[in-house]
């Protein structure tokens, strides 16, 4: 019921050629294969090139971050209705935005009432940093993270969630397939708790930390996680190719 998603995370990383060059190689690895979401979140500033270079292709957009607000004296940051015309996601919540930005909960959830309110899609993230792993806190904070991040939105709302256990994420280190999938599926009562068990059933949770392509088959293997957030591994066109190859098959 739920189609699984495999969404590549840029960073900062590709010049606009870059960005163009590797959606170019990526299309036709992937244009044909329909029972995978394939979205790519290059740089902002690549949007518009890599949305020409898209034209005709299943490969679907979305950008890394954006401002709550509509418009206004924010030097720098970009906004709902400036990526409303250009792309369909948003990641929202990176850790690396709580991490370096000092993004909240609070903040978080403005952009994702913004960002539905300007028919975008939100990929919230949500993840516990290694200190919390270790004293055991996974599922306060992913709790809290969930909960706060999402609070007072529509129970019809579009969006997909990730969880990106922050030791996972660029380390090489992921999570085991039944770590996230236990994880995963806490995160869903979560939200059916809110939100009801219908919208919890039909929003796709995806797992992210070092995916790559020799570790996917095992975690797309398992029933509660619906795809991946990929960083690293989706820089490379053969590698992203594989890893909605390999997804297509195991989800079938
Ligand atoms: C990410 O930054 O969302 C991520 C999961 O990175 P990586 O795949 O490189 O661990």
């Amino acid at each position: 019921m739920r189609v699984p998603m495999i969404a590549g995370n840029w960073k900062m990383n590709t010049t606009v050629a870059d960005a163009v060059k590797l959606v170019t190689d990526i299309r036709p690895g992937v244009d044909h294969i329909n029972n995978v979401d394939k979205v790519v979140c290059p740089p902002f500033v690549s949007l518009t090139a890599v949305k020409e270079t898209l034209k005709g292709s299943t490969i679907k957009l979305g950008a890394q971050n954006m401002h709550f607000e509509e418009k206004g004296a924010f030097t720098g940051e970009v906004s709902p209705l400036m990526l409303a015309g250009l792309c369909e996601y948003v990641i929202l919540g990176h850790s690396e935005r709580r991490q370096y930005f000092g993004e909240t909960n609070e903040i978080i959830n403005k952009k994702v009432r913004a960002a539905l309110k300007a028919n975008l899609k939100p990929i919230l993230c949500v993840g516990e940093s290694l200190a919390q792993y270790d004293a055991g806190k996974t599922e306060a904070v992913v709790t809290d993270h969930v909960t706060g991040s999402l609070k007072d939105i529509a129970a019809s709302a579009s969006l997909v969630i990730a969880y990106e256990p922050v030791w996972a994420i660029g380390t090489g280190k992921a999570a085991t397939s039944d770590q996230a999938n236990n994880v995963i599926g806490m995160i869903r009562k979560v939200v059916a708790g809110i939100y009801g068990d219908t919208f919890a059933q039909s929003t796709r949770i995806l797992y992210g930390g070092s995916v790559t392509a020799d570790n996917i088959k095992e975690l797309m293997s398992k029933p509660e996680i619906d795809g991946g957030l990929v960083g690293g591994a989706s820089l490379k066109a053969e590698s992203f190719i594989s890893l909605v190859k390999q997804t297509s098959e195991v989800k079938k």
